[in-house]
């Protein structure tokens, strides 16, 4: 059964084994190894996850791949007690309860992902209270570099992802790697969460961040100042503490300046509204 390409699902399915044993080196994979798949397509990264011994929970958005002689359904039929597929959206389904019940308390995400969502596909991983011990992603190129930015590049994707994980671009993916081509190139990102994640800070680091970013042409205190209402003199004393220029603004400001701030700002986010 061959499956016509939906444009609007970003199926562009990867074609080019050489990418697929970069995505498998990249992800540390071993036979004891638990998998969450997102958008396994026709499943050629499936394949050689689950030929590599792993156990794979993978979840497609695209019912007719449930058809019995869709690749996948043949898959399943090869490894039954190795992949568990999930007809689905991702972002709609229950994924904490789906880890639960796969007993996937250890697991890891490897995954060539539709590009349309995946800023909220990022979100939704770093949401999971259990979260993974590796993340191997093949996006698009651009995103993959806005989130590995270095310092004075900042964005509040790259600080989202860097809250909870080390960005790594292991690889650059030319797009004749697809069928179809997509317009856009493309490189396997790998994201390594930290140990150590301090996420009773989280609500606030996200409000901080919003609106330090709301006005990207503005210098990081006029935006503060809109929404914190501070006097003038304990602005200079936080510029100061921090050691920053009161023009800076936010994208120049690295990871440990943001937690910072934070703790100065502390006592502050109990007066905003969301
Ligand atoms: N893994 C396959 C490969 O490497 O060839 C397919 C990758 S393709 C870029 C993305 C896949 O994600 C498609 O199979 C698409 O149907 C699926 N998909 C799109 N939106 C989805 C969603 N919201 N939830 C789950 N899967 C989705």
């Amino acid at each position: 059964m061959k499956i016509i390409q939906k444009k609007s699902l970003g199926q562009n399915f990867l074609r080019d084994k050489s990418i697929l044993q970069k995505i498998i080196s990249a992800g540390e994979l071993t036979p004891q190894d638990n998998i969450l798949e997102i958008g396994p397509g026709e499943g050629v990264l499936t394949k050689r996850l689950l030929s590599g011994g792993a156990k794979v929970v993978a979840i497609e958005k695209d019912k007719r791949l449930q058809a019995k002689n869709s690749p996948l359904l043949k898959l399943k039929q090869k490894y039954p007690d190795k992949l568990n597929l999930y007809f689905a959206d991702v972002l709609t389904i229950n994924l904490p309860e789906i880890l639960q019940k796969e007993n996937f308390t250890d697991y890891k995400i490897i995954a060539n992902i539709p590009y349309y969502i995946t800023g909220k596909i990022i979100r939704l991983i770093f949401q999971q209270k259990n979260l993974p011990s590796l993340v191997v992603l093949l996006l698009q190129k651009e995103v993959a570099e806005r989130i590995c930015a270095s310092r004075g590049k900042e964005s509040i994707l790259s600080l989202s992802v860097k809250y909870f994980a080390q960005p790594e671009i292991v690889a650059h993916v030319p797009r004749q790697a697809f069928f179809p081509e997509p317009k856009v190139d493309s490189a396997i990102l790998k994201l390594k969460p930290k140990e150590k994640i301090d996420r009773s800070q989280e609500k606030n680091f996200f409000r901080l961040l919003k609106v330090a970013f709301s006005s990207p042409r503005k210098t990081l205190r006029n935006n503060l100042k809109n929404v914190f209402n501070l006097p003038e003199k304990r602005w200079e004393e936080i510029f100061s503490e921090l050691q920053l220029n009161e023009r800076v603004r936010a994208e120049k400001l690295s990871l440990d300046d943001w937690f910072k701030l934070l703790k100065l700002l502390d006592n502050q986010f109990s007066s905003l509204h969301n």
